[in-house]
């Protein structure tokens, strides 16, 4: 699943260039909008199981936070560096807007494969790296997620080093200082499964708009982690047929369908490795890009879908649970090709908005039944299906460059109100 890197960034760059251009953007509000606010970068010591010390060194992003708190992810990989994080940090404020959410955008996380170490060394790794981070994380400031390699426990290790380091009083009023945590620890019903669910309810508003029935549809998904395993399993409940899944440890596939709940209980028991999978022959990467579906869901990593890759595709559509899974070059060519695409920042948010009422009920220190966050992310990520299909039906363009159109007008009016200080 690797390729080669160009910069995410310059991505980034060209998508907004086209959006600002399209819909005529303020030339001082679109000097704003094309660098980020702050760019953190911490070097930090931990000591390992073994007594050495070794250096780590994380990243956080702060975009832009004129319509709220930065918000966004942390992950953990080798290909974590300054130019992705500010990537994905800026796809953050358009993803944030584009919801309707109180908030900016941001996104972080350390340079290293976390499949490296032990789980103490991955507690002590995420507590330092809180630590080094400080007063740049805060409830009302900051408030980083999970991301790639990043879940519930290390946002519980986030949020108890952050607490310890307040005074006492202070310390229960600082628990929506991250969000995506486990329950106990103040995380809301429905986070979990909240990003694999807003992508189906996209997919299913999109199959409603280009009449194609999810019951007689085939799929295949790229990643099986939060985002791939959820999505596949809310495809599961509209009836339609999983045919592959790739994940770092090779691809299964099966032409009669895989049943995706059995396959979250086997990577489960087998931690996380679906290679083993017996009910499922192999195939080859190019293979699996090649293989004729009628929905392509990437939940990986960015740049898998390029120039050498967009033409072997045999989709109606693409539906991006990943960030920045598909490059400039390569939406041009499946848009000559007739596939449809649902962008990142509408197609993933459910997941950001899962966050927000997370957000919300540890401010109003609520818990709030799983049926009503659902009905809730539903409403929130339909609105803003809805919004951005209507800008790309008056802007006579495709939904990416819409979403961003939705993104920064909402922007565009907060500056063009507020003005810019002194
Ligand atoms: N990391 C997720 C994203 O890329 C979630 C961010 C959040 O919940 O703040 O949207």
């Amino acid at each position: 699943m690797k390729t080669s890197h160009k910069s995410l960034y310059e991505d980034v760059q060209i998508q907004f260039k086209k959006a600002a251009d399209l819909m005529n953007m303020n030339p001082g509000i679109r000097n704003i909008l094309s660098q980020t606010a702050n760019e953190i970068v911490v070097h930090f010591p931990v000591k390992m199981d073994n007594g050495n010390v070794k250096m780590f060194t994380g990243y956080r992003v702060q975009h832009n936070n004129i319509l709220g708190p930065y918000k966004g992810g942390l992950r953990y990989h080798p290909s974590v560096d300054l130019d992705d994080a500010k990537a994905l940090a800026t796809w953050m404020t358009w993803k944030t807007a584009i919801a309707g959410l109180p908030y900016g955008g941001a996104k972080g996380g350390i340079q290293f494969d976390p499949a490296d170490h032990s789980l103490a060394e991955l507690e002590h790794i995420t507590r330092r790296f809180t630590f080094a981070l400080g007063n740049n994380i805060g409830p009302e400031y900051d408030i980083p997620a999970p991301d790639v390699n990043t879940g519930p426990q290390t946002m519980a290790w986030i949020l108890d080093t952050f607490l310890s380091t307040r005074p006492q009083g202070e310390r229960n009023n600082n628990l929506h200082v991250v969000t995506g945590k486990p329950l106990n620890s103040g995380g809301t019903l429905g986070r979990d499964r909240a990003t694999g669910y807003g992508v189906v309810t996209n997919i299913s508003e999109w199959a409603r708009d280009n009449k194609m029935d999810l019951g007689k549809c085939t799929y295949i998904v790229q990643g099986f982690g939060n985002v791939g395993s959820w999505a596949a399993s809310f495809m599961k409940q509209k009836g339609a047929k999983l045919l592959a899944v790739e994940d770092v440890n090779g691809i299964l596939y099966n032409e009669k369908g895989l049943d995706p709940d059995e396959l979250i209980t086997y990577a489960k028991n087998n931690k996380g490795n679906l290679s083993t999978y017996p009910n499922a022959a192999t195939i080859q990467h190019k293979e699996f890009l090649s293989l004729k579906a009628d929905i392509f869901i990437p939940a990986a990593l960015s740049n898998q879908i390029t120039m050498e890759t967009a033409p072997l595709l045999n989709v109606r559509l693409v539906a991006e649970g990943a960030n920045g899974p598909t490059t400039p070059d390569a939406d041009l060519i499946l848009q000559q090709r007739g596939i449809g695409l649902i962008p990142d920042v509408l197609c993933n948010s459910g997941g950001v908005i899962g966050s927000y009422f997370e957000w919300l009920q540890n401010k109003r220190s609520e818990y709030w039944e799983l049926e009503e966050v659902m009905e809730k992310i539903r409403k929130k990520v339909t609105e803003a299906y809805s919004n951005v299909s209507k800008t790309a039906k008056d802007h006579k363009t495709d939904l990416r460059t819409a979403a961003y159109i939705v993104a920064l007008t909402r922007l565009e009016k907060a500056y063009l109100e507020r003005g810019i200080f002194p």
